[in-house]
């Protein structure tokens, strides 16, 4: 049986930061994730907005470390090669009751350490982020945006850089203690390990469940979106929200680090787990997104739309209904050496890194584990021509010919870009692995004319046979029927 010192169960941000964290020590580390890619659920499937702390309780922990994660993202994206920008945000509102809540919401984010807070009036709000509809805003200079694909990617790239081992397409089934080690038993498979965590997102009732930790109740909260065209991200200089509840952040519209817009999310409760690997966006959702979101910005129309996608929140609840804080717990004399994450919903993106560290001191103080010297937090992003100018695409083609050809037409995404993705180190063989690394098939063709010539790529490369080939989950096959032997050409 393999075994390792700690296995994390879920490899999506939290697990990879938390992967990554460990990675700082001397220990063998193995990632368990259910899906081909760590992107699949929901740190793929967000608004890819770094919050500036100010919508949470204060003393939670969702309030501590999503003002920690902020403050510490510009150091993280120069270590890691993602793309964030601090580019600020409004919260736009309208009547005397709007202004009060703004400025509740004002004083609660002080109280959390949250800076760069301030009420605006409409000039100020004309000047800041001229299409926002309002007669008044609240403006968070130190919010942003990045790239949730990227930054999730990079996490866990560098954390097997730096020796975890990533186990995809490995579903966690059940968790027994034998012998002094938890037992991990997987549907590929048993392995052994000192150490468990739950890093299970939308699966961290049950697992918290097979760790013996019971009673969380575990809702989601679906939202769909819409995607705008490259050309809408003029007109949006940062991420404009309406005033919040206490429960939901509201239908916004946020530039993305790429030149896009996206429109969302609406939030339908959902209680039966079955629904939780449900994505579909109804046609009904998509024209109320619409609809809810020109009141504060003026310029979504249907001919820019490119794609929908939707995303699951887990929230963990009381028995009345009541959102709870992130659960982060050790209880060693039911589940010993096992820590429980229940419960992260936003703001967790923008908190990954920050809860890692706070996993990995938990630990600590239970056990102490030897510093990596080896240790290197720095990761190389792969290079992009459409980033380049004409010298620097003169110099990457010269030292590489393979930046000459060109794949994605929309995206201007070379074969070079290509095929670093494709030999990615997670070890990741699925078309969206390409798409999400690279951002081939991003573009207002959505891969029409790229989509196949990858997938050849991938068979090429990998040896992967047609048959095989999936786009992006588990099953979802990109060829069916009668083929020839001969591959995609067939
Ligand atoms: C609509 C929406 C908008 C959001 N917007 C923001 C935002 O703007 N800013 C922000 O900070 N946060 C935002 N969030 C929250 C943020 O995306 C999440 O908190 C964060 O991605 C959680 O990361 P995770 O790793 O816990 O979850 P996931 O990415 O879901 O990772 C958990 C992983 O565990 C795996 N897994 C589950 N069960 C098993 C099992 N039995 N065996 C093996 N693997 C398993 C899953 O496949 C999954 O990959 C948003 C979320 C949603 C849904």
């Amino acid at each position: 049986m393999r075994q390792f010192d700690v296995i994390i169960i879920g490899g999506g941000v939290v697990g990879s930061a938390i992967a990554r964290e460990l990675t700082r020590y001397r220990l063998s580390i193995a990632v368990m994730e259910k899906n081909p890619d760590v992107v699949c659920e929901t740190s793929g499937r967000n608004s890819g907005v770094v919050h500036g702390g100010f919508a949470y309780d204060e003393g939670t922990l969702k309030a501590r470390l999503c003002v920690e994660g902020n403050r510490g993202m510009d150091a993280l994206a120069r270590e890691l090669g993602f793309r964030f920008i601090r580019c600020g945000k409004v919260l736009v509102g309208k009547s005397q009751e709007d202004y009060a809540s703004l400025q509740r919401t004002m004083a609660q984010g002080a109280r959390n350490g949250a800076t760069g807070l301030s009420l605006i009036d409409k000039d100020e709000l004309a000047r800041v982020c001229p299409a926002a509809v309002g007669e008044f805003a609240m403006l968070s200079e130190t919010s942003g945006v990045l790239d949730p694909f990227g930054y999730t990617i990079a996490i866990a790239e560098n954390a097997a850089q730096n020796g975890a081992r990533y186990f995809l397409e490995h579903t966690v089934t059940g968790l027994s203690r034998e012998g002094g080690h938890w037992q991990v038993r997987t549907d590929r498979g048993d392995f052994a390990a000192r150490w468990v965590v739950n890093a299970a997102g939308l699966g961290c009732g049950e697992i918290s469940d097979m760790l013996g930790l019971t009673g969380y109740r575990v809702i989601g909260s679906k939202g769909d979106y819409i995607i705008l065209d490259k050309h809408t991200g003029e007109l949006l200089p940062m991420p404009i929200y309406p005033v919040p509840s206490n429960t939901y952040m509201g239908i916004h519209v946020t530039n993305t680090t790429d030149g896009n817009v996206i429109v969302g999310p609406n939030a339908e409760w959902i209680d039966d787990h079955a629904q939780f690997a449900y994505y579909g966006v109804p046609q009904e959702n998509i024209d109320y997104l619409a609809e809810s979101a020109s009141d504060i910005w003026p310029h979504i129309h249907k001919k820019d739309y490119i794609r929908n996608y939707s995303g699951i929140l887990p929230k963990w609840v009381d028995e009345n209904g009541k959102i709870q804080d992130f659960k982060i717990e050790m209880r060693p004399e039911i589940a010993p050496n096992a820590v429980n994450l229940v419960g992260i919903e936003s703001p967790g993106l923008t908190a990954a890194v920050p809860i890692g560290r706070y996993v990995a001191q938990m630990m600590r103080e239970a056990e102490p584990f030897e510093a990596n010297p080896a240790f290197d937090p720095v990761r190389r992003p792969i290079a992009r021509f459409a980033d380049m100018d004409d010298a620097a695409r003169g110099e990457a083609i010269a030292h590489d010919p393979d930046y000459g050809e060109i794949i994605c037409r929309c995206e201007q995404v070379t074969r070079a870009e290509i095929l670093r993705a494709i030999h990615n180190p997670l070890g990741v063989r699925t078309v969206t692995g390409v798409k999400l690394r690279t951002r081939a098939m991003m573009g207002r063709c959505q891969g029409g004319y790229c989509q196949m010539r990858i997938a050849q790529m991938i068979g090429e490369e990998l040896g992967v046979p047609a048959r095989e080939m999936t786009y992006g989950r588990a099953g979802s096959w990109l060829f069916s029927g009668e083929m020839g032997e001969s591959g995609v050409d067939a």
